[in-house]
């Protein structure tokens, strides 16, 4: 006997999320059952329900920033109890055993780790995400929202928390040390408020100033538009660390052009459309490219204990079931502030 739980799915790539019901899996020994509160619209959510990244599993009910409270475990769950408030990021099981599980680096699983959603788990069955009244995670792949941070605020962090905060951390963002983020959205805002807290001074690349104030709040030292010419100029090799967070194409020559000798700029935007960059404007400079995808459940949980400690929860918008598909709309239009979030209780009410 599983339990029925209501949803919001997309039934094929790029049409409209409609409400529907799931089947969540009984209980075995190392499952939570979690009634989620709050349920984070990614951009990575659009990506995939629009077909953007490829081949993907329909119906889909997206979501991978999950936060709620635990309404029953398994037999041989011994971290949780009911009622103790709880997130899950973009994974749900990994094989445990690789190399890379055992060094807390669950997101490069060999076997692949099981997505929240549009994965398949171990057991054959397709994942479905946060955008639902309940979900079945097991215990391992549970995380503890500390006291402090409010559930609605916390649920962008399971994702937009821990992509950034780890390559963030990784190249070693702190004091004495120039970070520019650019693309000032779900992920963005959360990375101004993280690189600010560790000490970096941050300055904002968006588009245009029309969020300047907000960049500011938010911890940023400067905020630059890049649709200004100019900006490449006055900012030439200025920067130690770029977080590119952007959603789509950017010209990246023009970007690396902006660190120190021996910078670097680490890519989490994910666009459908390959990026590309000139070999010289690497080696003029010794500068790296890299990406970083997610983080490990130890990590993410850092990060959680991190932001609590430093106040930090995502600026959001509190949206009803009804209201996705025109959030959809405004995250695409590069017209959020900061993240929606689905209040999981208007969903099949
Ligand atoms: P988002 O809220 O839509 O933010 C993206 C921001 O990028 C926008 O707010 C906008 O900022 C900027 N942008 C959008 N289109 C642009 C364009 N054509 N040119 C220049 N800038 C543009 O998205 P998100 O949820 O933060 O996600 C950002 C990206 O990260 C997505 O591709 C997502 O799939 C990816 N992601 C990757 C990982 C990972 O593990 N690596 C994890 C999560 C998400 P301004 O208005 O300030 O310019
Ligand atoms: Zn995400």
């Amino acid at each position: 006997m599983s339990t029925t739980a209501h949803a919001i799915a997309a039934p094929g790539p790029g049409a409209p999320l409609e409400q529907t019901t799931i089947q969540r899996r009984d209980l075995r020994p190392d499952d939570v059952l979690i009634d989620i509160a709050y349920a984070g619209i990614c951009h990575s959510d659009i990506h995939q329900a629009r077909g953007e990244w490829g081949e993907a599993i329909f119906p889909m009910v997206p979501g991978h920033e999950i936060a709620g409270t635990v309404a029953a475990v398994g037999s041989a769950v011994t971290e949780y109890q009911v009622g103790d408030r709880v997130g899950v990021g973009c994974m749900v099981d990994s094989c445990g055993e690789c190399d890379y599980c055992l060094a807390d680096t669950e997101q490069f699983c060999v076997k692949g780790n099981v997505q929240t959603y549009n994965g398949v788990g171990f057991d054959g069955e397709n994942t479905y995400g946060g955008y639902s009244r309940q979900v079945v995670v097991k215990d391992a792949f549970v995380c503890r929202i500390p006291e402090g941070i409010g559930l609605d605020v916390a649920a962008p962090l399971l994702c937009a928390g821990i992509t950034t905060y780890s390559p963030l951390r990784q190249w070693g963002a702190g004091p004495g040390k120039k970070v520019a983020v650019v693309g000032l959205g779900g992920l963005g805002h959360v990375a101004v408020k993280l690189a600010a807290a560790m000490g970096a001074e941050v300055t904002v690349l968006s588009q245009s100033l029309k969020k300047q104030e907000d960049g500011k709040r938010l911890g940023a030292a400067e905020y630059h538009a890049t649709a200004d010419e100019a900006t490449f100029d006055v900012l030439r090799g200025r920067f130690d660390l770029i977080l590119n967070t952007v959603s789509a194409q950017i010209p990246v020559d023009a970007y690396l052009g902006l660190l120190r000798v021996g910078g670097a700029m680490v890519n989490v935007g994910a666009p459908g459309e390959p990026l590309s960059y000139n070999a010289f404007s690497l080696i003029a400079g010794n500068k790296a490219l890299a990406g970083s995808m997610i983080g490990g459940i130890a990590e993410t949980q850092e990060m959680l204990d991190f932001c609590a400690e430093h106040g930090i929860g995502a600026d959001i918008e509190t949206i009803s079931a009804a209201d996705v598909n025109d959030a959809y709309e405004r995250v695409a239009a590069s017209d959020v502030r900061y993240r929606f979030v689905i209040d999981t209780a208007t969903i099949g009410a």
